[in-house]
């Protein structure tokens, strides 16, 4: 499988650059977030995992300074052209303002490539469905520079790069879940994070009789990045009021009690829900770890569950299709916990389903979606995965 992968990126290389020649191929995954949403960016915990599915990229060292990209998600933009002397965001760049990112903020850092590339792409993730195409695209590049150059750094410096990139490069003010998720990912493991100072454990993730399913709503809401923006502007003022009366760093730093306690100099009442989310949200994700730990998935199921709600209700970054497909999972048998990942506003939601009710997991929630939204949902059965690699 993924030899036929090596081959089927090699051959397009050759396809549209003519040699394919000492031209190496490099793999990052994508992520599911279990729990622990909107959370990253307000120093609190996350519990996401690495997918098997992600990017390849085949990449080969140019003797000029040039850059040649083309991806085989997006052919009909052909090849795209830039050069290591113009690392600056455009319009015109398109999907390649991802990889030149990642090349500027490595320059950023004294790591400056003396050579340009070329490059192909290939993606068997949906893009913008909430799996994190965009950072497994970051991760990848960063990874591949890294082979390429002999740059000294560490798979955590490849998330902040990723990180530092997509924020100022692309302008989305994401936090770092998605590119640590992606860069440290480990099989059949989630990685329990503490954004507030990157510590984490891998928490073995194998479920006895049971399967994460993410289900695509095949919808994404525009205005996503600037929503995204906005809550995270939102949540920095709560802060900002919050820190006039108590000593904290991150709402992550707030117990649910604290906050209660707290919460009225916050003086706009949604900014108050938006903190009371991210607080919240925080200690739920620290109690479903603490309850996978004690093999008490239906726990960790509630949990994901209220976090559906808190994101829906409070957070306000789900929408009409995606609580279709959350509330119609609820209502099956053997269904453990159902809610959004990712972003929000569209995408993907995740659910833990009893093996048993997997089929009719997807029947029923298919045909309810069909009926109520008309669209055809997609299911997907995660398969945990690790970090990036080449393909050798
Ligand atoms: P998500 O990260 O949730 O998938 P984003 O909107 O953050 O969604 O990122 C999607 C964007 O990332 C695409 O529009 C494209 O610009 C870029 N991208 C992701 N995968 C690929 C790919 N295989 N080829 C080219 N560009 C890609
Ligand atoms: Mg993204």
């Amino acid at each position: 499988m993924v030899k036929n992968m090596k081959t089927k990126i090699l051959e397009a290389f050759e396809k549209v650059y003519g040699d394919a020649s000492g031209a190496k191929v490099y793999f990052a995954p994508g992520r599911v977030n279990m729990i622990g949403e909107h959370t990253d960016y307000n120093g609190g915990h996350v519990f996401p995992c690495a997918l098997t599915i992600g990017t390849y990229a085949a990449v080969k060292k140019r003797a000029d300074r040039k850059l040649r990209f083309y991806s085989m998600n997006f052919t009909k933009v052909g090849v795209l052209e830039s050069s290591l002397d113009d690392l600056s965001p455009s319009e015109e760049a398109g999907w390649t303002n991802y990889p030149k990112g990642v090349m500027w903020a490595f320059a950023g850092r004294g790591m400056k490539m003396d050579v340009g590339l070329d490059m192909v792409i290939y993606g068997n993730i949906p893009n913008g469905s909430g799996l994190s195409s965009s950072a497994s695209l970051e991760v990848l590049t960063g990874f591949a520079l890294r082979d390429q150059f002999g740059f000294d750094v560490s798979n955590v410096d490849l998330a902040l790069i990723g990180q530092y990139s997509e924020n100022n490069f692309n302008g989305m003010n994401c936090g770092i879940m998605d590119q640590f998720a992606s860069a440290m990912g480990k099989k059949d493991h989630a990685i329990f994070l503490n954004t507030a100072d990157l510590s984490y454990e891998y928490a073995p993730l194998v479920l006895d009789g049971a399967k994460i399913i993410v289900t695509n709503s095949k919808v994404k809401h525009s205005l996503v990045d600037s929503a995204y923006n906005n809550r995270r502007s939102e949540c920095e003022k709560a802060l900002a009021q919050l820190q006039t009366v108590v000593d904290i760093k991150g709402l992550g730093d707030l117990s649910e009690e604290a906050f209660e306690a707290h919460k009225d100099v916050i003086d706009d009442p949604v900014r108050q829900r938006r903190a009371k989310h991210a607080v919240y949200e925080n200690q739920r994700t620290i109690q479903a770890v603490e309850a996978l730990a004690k093999k008490d998935v239906d726990t960790f199921g509630q949990l994901m569950n209220a976090s559906h709600v808190s994101l829906r209700d409070d957070y306000e970054v789900s929408c009409e299709e995606i609580d279709i497909l959350v509330e119609e999972a609820w209502k099956i048998d053997g269904v453990v916990g159902s809610r959004i990942t990712g972003g929000g506003f569209g995408g993907c939601t995740v659910s833990i389903v009893k093996d048993e009710a997997v089929d009719t997991f997807r029947e029923k929630v298919g045909a309810a979606y069909r009926e109520r939204v008309g669209k055809e949902a997609e299911f997907y059965v995660v398969e945990i995965g690790d970090g990036p690699y080449e393909l050798v």
